[in-house]
C-alpha cells in the first residue's frame, strides 16, 4: 500500500517537473520569437528549442520552407551533430556551461546551423510537393497535421530522398502552419540516444510548431512589404530610396575594403517624343522591357535601380573604370539591338540609351560626389551625339 503511494508519488513529481519544462520551453521560444522579425534568427531559435537538451531535447532537427514558385520543399536550416561522438562532445559542453535555453538562443553562433555537415549533407534536396506518399515529406506535407513514423514503419518511406541522405529509424514531421496553409515542416530525430518519442514528446513539439508557423508567416510578410516598399511599381526594380540607402552602404563598404565602386548612370535618348508619338503607356512599355534587359544582366552583387522618370542607375560594387565601361558598353548594344513591339499601334521601335560611369576612388571620394559625376558623364554623352558611353574625366 505504501510502496504504490510512493510510486503515485513519483509519477506525479515526475509529471509536474515534466510540465514546468515544457512550459519553460514555450515560454522561452515563444518570447524569442515575438521578438524577432528575421526569418534566420527565427528558425535558429525553433531548431534551437526543439535540440537543446533544456529544451524538447530532440538529437537533430531539419526545417524544410516551400518554395511556393518551384513547388518544391527546401531546407533551409539544420541543428545535429554528424555523428554519435560528436553528439557526446556537444552534449558535454552544453551541461558543463549550464547555459539556459534563452542563452543558446542568444549566444550560440547562427553560422554554425549553416556550416554544420548535417545542413551540407542535405542542403541541395529539393522534394516536389506532388511527390507520391512514399516520399515521406511531400506526404507530410499533404497531410498537414504532425506525423510520426515509428521503427517498424520507417523501412515503407526508405526510398524517400531525405531518408536517402539523412538516416534514421524513427521520425517526426510536423507542419508549420498559419492560417491552415502548410509553409513548411519541421522534421526531428533521435538516432544517437535512440530515445523512443513519446506522446507527449509529440504534444509539446505540436506546441512550438504552431508558435513557430506564426513566427515564419510574420517575417514572411515582413519581408514581403519591406520588399515592396524599396521597389518601383512600374518597372519592378529597386527605387531611388534604395538606391541612396545602398550607395551609402557602398561607398563605406569600398572605403573600408579599399576597392573600387563603379556607378553607372543611364538616360533613355529622346523619350519625349517617343512618349508624343506612341502615348504615355506605350512609353511605360518601353520603360519595362529596359528594365527588364538591364535585370538580365547584372550581376548577383549589382543594384540595378530605377533612378527617376527615364533615368536609371546600376551601383557596381569592386568594379574599376576598364570593368564598368565593359559593362555599359554590353548593356548599350543590347538595347540597341532590342525590337520594342508595340502592339497598339501596331509598331517595332529602336530605342537607344546614353551612359555615364563614374568610379570611386579615381573620379570621387564621397557618394554625392560619385553621382555627380557619373551624372555629368551621362550628359556628355548626350551632346556627344547620345547612344554612347562616357566615362567621367
Ligand atoms: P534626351 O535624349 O536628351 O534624354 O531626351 P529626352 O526626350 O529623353 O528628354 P528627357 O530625358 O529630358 O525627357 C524625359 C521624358 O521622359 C519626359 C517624360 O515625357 C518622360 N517620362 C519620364 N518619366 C516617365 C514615365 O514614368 N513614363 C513615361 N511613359 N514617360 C516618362
Ligand atoms: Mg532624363
Ligand atoms: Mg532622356
Amino acid at each position: 500500500m505504501e510502496k504504490t503511494e510512493t510510486s503515485d508519488n513519483k509519477y506525479l513529481a515526475e509529471q509536474l517537473q515534466r510540465a514546468r519544462r515544457d512550459l519553460a520551453v514555450l515560454y522561452e521560444i515563444s518570447n524569442a520569437m515575438r521578438t524577432s522579425l528575421d526569418l534566420d534568427q527565427i528558425l535558429f531559435t525553433i531548431l534551437t528549442g526543439v535540440t537543446a537538451h533544456t529544451g524538447l531535447g530532440f538529437n537533430r532537427a531539419i526545417i524544410f520552407l516551400v518554395n511556393h514558385k518551384e513547388r518544391c520543399l527546401e531546407p533551409k536550416m539544420a541543428i545535429g551533430p554528424e555523428s554519435g561522438e560528436h553528439a557526446q562532445k556537444i552534449w558535454q559542453y552544453i551541461s558543463a556551461s549550464k547555459k539556459s535555453l534563452d542563452d543558446l538562443i542568444k549566444t550560440d553562433n547562427l553560422n554554425q546551423a549553416y556550416e554544420s555537415s548535417l545542413f551540407k549533407s542535405i542542403k541541395d534536396l529539393r522534394i516536389p510537393l506532388d511527390a507520391d506518399d512514399k516520399n515521406v515529406l511531400s506526404y507530410a506535407y499533404r497531410l498537414a497535421t504532425p506525423l510520426h513514423i515509428p521503427p517498424e514503419k520507417i523501412s515503407y518511406y526508405a526510398q524517400s530522398s531525405l531518408l536517402q541522405v539523412f538516416k534514421a529509424n524513427e521520425l517526426v514531421i510536423v507542419p508549420l502552419k498559419a492560417k491552415d496553409k502548410v509553409n513548411g515542416l519541421i522534421v526531428a530525430d533521435n538516432l544517437f540516444t535512440q530515445k523512443t518519442i513519446t506522446v507527449d514528446d509529440l504534444k509539446i513539439f505540436i506546441m512550438l510548431a504552431n508558435q513557430a508557423g506564426l513566427a515564419i508567416e510574420n517575417a514572411h510578410l515582413y519581408e514581403m512589404i519591406k520588399h515592396q516598399s524599396h521597389t518601383d511599381a512600374v518597372t519592378g526594380l529597386w527605387n531611388h530610396g534604395f538606391f541612396q540607402e545602398q550607395l551609402t552602404e557602398a561607398v563605406k563598404k569600398a572605403q573600408s575594403e579599399k576597392t573600387s565602386l563603379g556607378l553607372m548612370m543611364i538616360d533613355i535618348d529622346d523619350f519625349k517624343p517617343l512618349n508624343d508619338t506612341y502615348g504615355h503607356q506605350n512609353g511605360d512599355f518601353v520603360l519595362k522591357e529596359i528594365a527588364t534587359i538591364l535585370k538580365e544582366s547584372y550581376r548577383e552583387m549589382d543594384f540595378v535601380c530605377r533612378y527617376g522618370g527615364e533615368e536609371f542607375t546600376i551601383i557596381l560594387p569592386q568594379t574599376n573604370k576598364d570593368q564598368a565601361y565593359a559593362i555599359a558598353e554590353r548593356l548599350r548594344q543590347r538595347i540597341e539591338a532590342h525590337s520594342f513591339v508595340l502592339s497598339s499601334p501596331a509598331a517595332s521601335l529602336k530605342v537607344t540609351v546614353s551612359v555615364g560611369v563614374a568610379v570611386l576612388p579615381d573620379d570621387a571620394k564621397t557618394k554625392l560626389e560619385l553621382i555627380a559625376k557619373a551624372d555629368k558623364a551621362m550628359y556628355t554623352a548626350k551632346f556627344g551625339g547620345k547612344n554612347q558611353i562616357c566615362v567621367a574625366e
